[in-house]
């Protein structure tokens, strides 16, 4: 039968409302859309044309479809300017790098006023995606604008093109659109949390490797949208490449993750090899595909999606293999990761349908994430609690075997093996007195009062032995024990403990026809005096002392202060002599 787990359930509580909390905001999440021009026609054209040869031939003029190659080297959109709208003041496009653009204003005269831009001037807007830039000057007899692109790198750049009077996204409308993903992002916390305390307690890679994967998707969720301009005002340039960076290292900490909570037996090795590959290789796609826009240019953005072949291809044969082989971690993998299955599905369908404009299904996107996030945040806890079970389990055996080794099980007291290991640094940290007791004609109870009444005196015994606070009792074998004090008058101490044995016995153990007395040979050995003193040459000195005082008439104490000196070097002897 299952055990009550509060913890399990507390957190299922906590994951459910977060989901609510996180549904809740997409749906709230509606981006302003004041006054726009946004229908417009194309057209392809060639290098060293002007926009005047352009207009002259409408026929070249496509205004129904968003969906045009971008193969040629200079790609027109034009806007007849809607008297009705406020005159618009800027161009906003996707923010995807392109080599040039120039805007064009032509007024009904013929007049044509030109601006150029390179990507890097482009400013974002606070609407997701979007860059934008000033227009040349518009006036009442503008009819005309044109936005010329010089290489393109992605179709999505024709797809989303308006102009507004200003950015419609830096209005209080707009900027409450924000709040939903900045909740979300917000809620995204509580993973990292997660992932930081258990790493505390449980240093394991995958909490690494889930945690960065937190960050990178907190950073792309403050980029994409505007959100990111609240704090910094980054040019569209920097954010368009931490982007693709973003996108390459989230996809590599997935992988790295698999690879490192799935169970040890419960992946083939090959497969958990081919994780750490195809990480690299999607990291260093996107470094590339950053680096380089414009090397394969109008085909490269299709190169990047099939680049990442590799990774959709791998990890259904990393889940398949690890459920075949039974593992729990799989489980949790499969269900967070169908959302962004599907997300990424539409982006390819609506990137490769000619019924559809292309979309980044963003919002959809978005709560895919979140929620991959989320399910994994759970398989990681799932996990840590399954290994922390683990690992309390291996460290109670380890102290149940250390307490064998160490401990003698009749009395409980310490034995000579755990005394001997540490001897120099009970001695270094004031355990100066070495008291070696021995009780008197310990053979006699045994004989005459039964070996039960024997064991019943050396407990007792013990039990005496150990109420010093400042003394460490240890049964060296039979009826020998140890006394190691520290501690002012410790001599007096181990000889009050001594005498208080047949006090106690006499008082606790039933049955005796005797008293049991002890004998104790004591030797002080000041740590100044003796700094390498070793175990087997004090207790031979002690054993001596005991002897002599069984020899004497027992139930009495023989000590000595051992006083050896230290040889003085020859830079001391000759400052004495001076
Ligand atoms: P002395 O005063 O000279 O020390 O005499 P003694 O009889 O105490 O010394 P001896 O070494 O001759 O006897 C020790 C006895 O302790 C022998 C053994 O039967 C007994 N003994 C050793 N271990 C245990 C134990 O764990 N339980 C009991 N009940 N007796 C033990
Ligand atoms: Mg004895
Ligand atoms: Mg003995």
């Amino acid at each position: 039968m299952r055990k009550y787990d509060p913890f399990r359930r507390l957190l299922g509580v906590i994951v459910l409302l977060w989901a609510l909390a996180c549904s809740a905001g997409a749906l709230a999440h509606e981006q302003a859309v004041p006054a726009r021009q946004d229908s417009f026609c194309t057209a392809a054209a060639t290098p060293g044309e002007t926009v005047a040869q352009a207009l002259a031939d409408s026929s070249r003029w496509d205004c129904q479809t968003r969906r045009h190659s971008i193969a040629p080297e200079v790609i027109m959109l034009r806007w007849q300017l809607d008297p009705d709208l406020p005159l618009p003041h800027y161009y906003f496009t996707q923010r995807n790098v392109f080599a040039g653009l120039t805007l064009h204003a032509v007024d009904a005269n013929g007049t044509i006023r030109s601006r150029h831009y390179d990507f890097a001037d482009m400013q974002p807007s606070w609407l997701e995606s979007t860059v934008m830039a000033h227009l040349p000057e518009i006036t009442r007899d503008t009819v005309l604008v044109v936005a010329e692109f010089d290489q393109l790198t992605h179709p999505r750049s024709i797809a989303h093109n308006f102009l507004a009077e200003d950015d419609p996204g830096d209005t209080r409308e707009g900027r409450d659109a924000l709040i939903p993903l900045a909740i979300l992002c917000g809620l995204l916390m509580m993973p990292l949390v997660f992932d930081v305390a258990f790493y505390w307690v449980l240093r394991k890679t995958f909490l690494i490797w889930h945690g960065v994967q937190v960050v990178a998707l907190l950073l792309t969720m403050t980029l994409f949208s505007g959100l990111s301009r609240l704090v910094w005002d980054l040019p569209a340039h920097v954010v368009s490449t931490m982007n693709t960076l973003l996108t390459g290292i989230s996809v590599a900490c997935v992988l790295l993750f698999a690879r490192s909570i799935i169970e040890q037996d419960a992946l083939h090795p090959w497969l958990r090899r081919a994780l750490v590959w195809v990480a690299a290789w999607s990291a260093a796609l996107s470094v590339l595909h950053a680096a380089f826009p414009f090397v394969l240019r109008e085909h490269q953005m299709d190169l990047y999606y099939v680049g990442f072949m590799p990774c959709l291809l791998l990890i259904p044969a990393v889940l398949v293999d690890a459920l075949r082989r039974g593992s729990r971690a799989a489980r949790y993998q499969v269900v967070a990761w169908m959302p962004l299955v599907i997300t990424g599905m539409v982006r390819q369908v609506s990137m490769f349908s000619p019924l559809l404009a292309p979309t980044d299904a963003l919002w959809m996107f978005y709560i895919a994430c979140v929620f991959e996030v989320t399910a994994t945040a759970v398989g990681v806890a799932d996990r840590f609690m399954i290994i922390k079970r683990e690992r309390d389990l291996a460290r109670a055996q380890r102290s149940a075997l250390q307490q064998l080794a160490t401990h003698d099980p009749l009395t409980g007291l310490l034995n000579r093996r755990a005394i001997d290991e540490q001897f120099c640094d009970l001695h270094r940290s004031g355990y100066e007195t070495f008291a070696l007791i021995d009780l008197d004609r310990f053979k006699a109870i045994n004989d005459t009062c039964g070996h039960q009444a024997g064991d019943a005196v050396l407990q007792t015994c013990a039990e005496v032995l150990r109420s010093d606070p400042d003394a460490l009792a240890i049964r060296l074998g039979g009826e020998e024990f140890l006394l190691l004090l520290r501690g002012p008058d410790a001599p007096a101490r181990a000889e009050k403990l001594r005498q208080a044995i047949a006090l106690r016995v006499a008082r606790e153990v039933a049955g005796l026809d005797r008293v049991v007395t002890a004998s104790m040979g004591m030797v002080t050995f000041p740590h100044a005096v003796m700094p390498n003193a070793v175990f087997a040459d004090i207790y031979v000195r002690a054993d001596k002392l005991l002897y002599e005082a069984k020899a004497t008439g027992r139930n009495r104490t023989v000590s000595e202060t051992l006083r050896a000196f230290r040889r003085r070097d020859g830079k001391e002897r000759r400052a004495s002599a001076a």
